[in-house]
Formats: C-alpha cells, sequence, structure tokens
C-alpha cells in the first residue's frame, strides 16, 4: 500500500473524515507504522538487530516484531517480571509478537530502569534501540509522509485529531501542520504528564490543543461510556483500538464543533484482549 485511504464516518449526526493508517498492515499498523518509517526504509544489511521495551499489550511491540520478520533482524524485547495470566495469554498482541519470532526478556523489577536506561552504552552498531512506545525524534521523519499525503488529497476539512500516549505523534503532527489545530488528548497520565513527554521532543507548538476529560480515566481500564463510543463507531463502519480512540471521540464530540480529520492511530489488535476484561466488568453491554 502506498497511500492510506481516506473514509468518512458519521458519528450522531456529525461527519468525520478518517485517514486509514490501520489499514496499512494488521500488526504494523497506525501511527507505529509512521514512527517505524525510517526503519521501514533501511536496508536490512543495516542491522541485525532491534532492541526495545516497555509494556506486553504495546502495539510498539507487536510493530516492531513485524518490522524485526520483515528484515530478518532480530527483535529482543525486555519488560518487567509477568504474572502468569499475562504469560498464559492466548490472544493479543503478545502471542502474535511471539509467533513473529520475538524474543522476550523478563528483567528484575529492581534492575529494569537501570538496564533500559543503559541499552545504549556500547551498543554495537548492528543493533538499533528503539524507546518504549517508539517515542523517538526518528518518528518525525514518518510522520512527515503522513502530512504529505494528507496535503496531496486536497481534502477539506478544518482540524486534525489523533489521541495520545507519548505524545509524539501529535506533536510532529501539529509541527507538521502549522495551519491547522491539531486536538489530541492524554490517554496515559494526565495534560502535565503529556505535555512534560513532548517537550523531551521539542517546544510544543500553539497549535496543538490537549483536550481533558471531567473526570480521571485510568489507562486501559473499562469504562461503560467509552466503549459505548468504540461500539458506535464500530457500527458506523470502522473499529478503532479500545485504548486510546474513544477517549479522544468522546471529547472531540463534547468539545469541539469543526470538520475533523481524524488520523486512525491502529492498534486494533489489541482489542481482542481488552474485550474480555469489558465483558467481565460489563456483561449488560454484550446482551442482546
Ligand atoms: C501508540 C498508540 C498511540 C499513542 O501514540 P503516541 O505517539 O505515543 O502518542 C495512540 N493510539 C494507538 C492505537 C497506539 O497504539
Amino acid at each position: 500500500m502506498n497511500k492510506t485511504p481516506i473514509s468518512k464516518i458519521i458519528l450522531e449526526g456529525r461527519e468525520f473524515l478518517v485517514k486509514r493508517d490501520d489499514l496499512f498492515d494488521p500488526y504494523l499498523s497506525g501511527n507505529k507504522y509512521r514512527k517505524l518509517h525510517t526503519l521501514l526504509k533501511t536496508p536490512k544489511e543495516h542491522y541485525n538487530k532491534i532492541i526495545s521495551y516497555g509494556g506486553t499489550q504495546s502495539n510498539a511491540m507487536l510493530a516492531i516484531a513485524a518490522l524485526a520478520k520483515q528484515k530478518g533482524w532480530v527483535f529482543e524485547y525486555y519488560t518487567k517480571p509477568l504474572s502468569k495470566k499475562q504469560k498464559e495469554q492466548e490472544e493479543g498482541n503478545y502471542p502474535i509478537a511471539l509467533s513473529l519470532g520475538m524474543q522476550h526478556y523478563e528483567l528484575e523489577l529492581e534492575s529494569y530502569k537501570v538496564y533500559v536506561q543503559a541499552l545504549r552504552l556500547n551498543l554495537d552498531p548492528m543493533c538499533v534501540v528503539v524507546d518504549q512506545g517508539g517515542a523517538d525524534r526518528m518518528a518525525q521523519e514518518g510522520v512527515a509522509v503522513l502530512a504529505q499525503e494528507i496535503q496531496e488529497e486536497s481534502l477539506e476539512f478544518e482540524a486534525i485529531a489523533t489521541p495520545s500516549g507519548t505524545g509524539t505523534t501529535a506533536l510532529y503532527l501539529a509541527l507538521a501542520f502549522p495551519q491547522y489545530k491539531v486536538y489530541t488528548t492524554a490517554a496515559i497520565g494526565d495534560k502535565g504528564y503529556l505535555e512534560e513527554q513532548m517537550s523531551a521532543l521539542s517546544s510544543i507548538p500553539s497549535n496543538l490543543v490537549i483536550l481533558e476529560p471531567q473526570k480521571k480515566y485510568h489507562f486501559a481500564k473499562p469504562y461503560k461510556e467509552l466503549y459505548e463510543f468504540y461500539k458506535h463507531l464500530k457500527y458506523g463502519g470502522i473499529e478503532f483500538d479500545l485504548l486510546y480512540a474513544p477517549l479522544l471521540w468522546k471529547l472531540l464530540m463534547e468539545q469541539t464543533k469543526e470538520k475533523i480529520l481524524y488520523i486512525h492511530s491502529g492498534g486494533v489488535s489489541g482489542n481482542v484482549s481488552m474485550e474480555p476484561r469489558y465483558k467481565a466488568k460489563f456483561p449488560e453491554l454484550f446482551s442482546l
């Protein structure tokens, strides 16, 4: 796929455009595809190993596993110790990444941080390290390609939106589109935490707008009202991820009015491991 397509979706009578970065590849999808663009373009011979770290639900982990497989590179992934339940997980990103060849190492809690901070010390030149979630300056190049694709379409929209974890994607989008507002929200932590993450990469431009919910939503915890958004969007024809997208959709509906181009951030492959948690907590959402 050269360019990802644009879809329309109507939510409560309001029309949105959606840039379908979820369709690039089932595993290497959404903003992880954009963030890894530079490595995707790198010739195979350049490296033989890619190293990263983080959680086992991570979409970045799965995307790197798919990239490494495609390139024939070894993929080493470091995490904190897993629970028995996490290890035995049969669906979702973790077992898929393992099946793609990921080599997983659990580090002791006490040594995790030090180990991870030292990954780049004396690094073999044939190895490349990608920080947790792909929060790397390298991402700017891939987001610029996304911006280029959007510009070539001559679409009609007044603002852009995409959800944030580390904020890398939203930040680089806002820098690439100074003439538009870029709406985002912090799926992890709060606005202050998100600004801190972004500031580590660049100063935050004024067209980047971080929307804030009235109540605190904890990352990866099931909330009935967020599932409702996921469900409505799915009926509308597009599946979004359950961790990042629903909160931003809720805030866009509550706090914005413009015609929005929403950048699908991918991550749908993780839904099979979130669905059972929703089912357990809110069985009424699943009864007919
Ligand atoms: C990783 C991820 C995000 C967050 O992207 P950042 O660039 O870290 O802000 C958002 N949505 C999905 C589905 C993701 O996988």
